[in-house]
């Protein structure tokens, strides 16, 4: 902390903000794909098919669907769900994420916020080496499912662990169903990140949750 308390603070969403979403899933579905290969001895592609389910309305339902493609009990499909949420991911910084953390990093404090199962976003922040990068992470299901966004808890402990005001703080994300509420209300300043092929991006604003700007990269930081 310098002169009067005014440092600013950039923080990130971490889905579809700083990596691709889909980057993660599709890693999960070749994890779980070669885990279950026996058991589902299916005569396709397991993999393929469920990438390209995860673009259809059935994404929620993917391994249900190959389950039952495959003649396999329900039974297993919490077995590949446990698999996919503890598989080591394989997924990289969107390029102009892994620019902006080390462009912002000498001139602001830098934070993650991320909502998800905690073991999993857990799992994609050590993947990402982002822990490393940043002065705090905060996965909101570290709390409870109660506290993730919009529920403004994660923001406030962010900026009190930043030392910075919240007039100070930023909060670019990706989804403007739920990302811009609590920052909004803070005061912080809300930048929507609009990724082409944001699992999210497409997503009508909640009441109150448009962001203030729109970027389409991380480089207008
Ligand atoms: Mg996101």
């Amino acid at each position: 902390m310098t002169r009067g308390g005014h440092e600013r603070a950039i923080v990130f969403d971490l889905d579809d903000t700083l990596y691709p979403e889909r980057a993660y899933a599709f890693s999960g579905f070749d994890s779980v794909a070669a885990a279950f290969a026996e058991r589902l001895s299916a005569d396709f592609d397991v993999s393929a098919r469920m990438r390209e389910l995860f673009d259809t309305p059935d994404r929620h339902r993917v391994f249900n669907a190959i389950a039952a493609q495959c003649n396999a009990p329900e039974s297993i499909v919490a077995e590949m769900i446990d698999h996919f949420r503890h598989h080591a991911p394989r997924i990289q910084l969107h390029s102009d994420a892994e620019a902006a953390l080390t462009r912002l990093r000498p001139s602001c404090k830098l934070g993650v916020i991320s909502d998800g199962y905690s073991i999993v976003q857990h799992a994609k922040i050590d993947a990402l080496d982002v822990r490393q990068r940043v002065d705090a992470v905060i996965v909101t299901d570290d709390y409870g499912r109660a506290f993730w966004k919009p529920h403004p808890r994660a923001f406030e402990e962010m900026a009190a662990l930043l030392g910075v005001e919240h007039r100070h703080c930023a909060y670019v994300a990706d989804n403007p169903a739920k990302d811009f509420v609590a920052p909004n209300a803070l005061g912080w300043r809300t930048v929507f990140i609009e990724r082409p092929d944001g699992v999210h991006a497409k997503n009508p604003p909640a009441d109150s949750g448009a962001a203030r700007e729109t970027i389409m990269s991380l480089d207008a930081l």
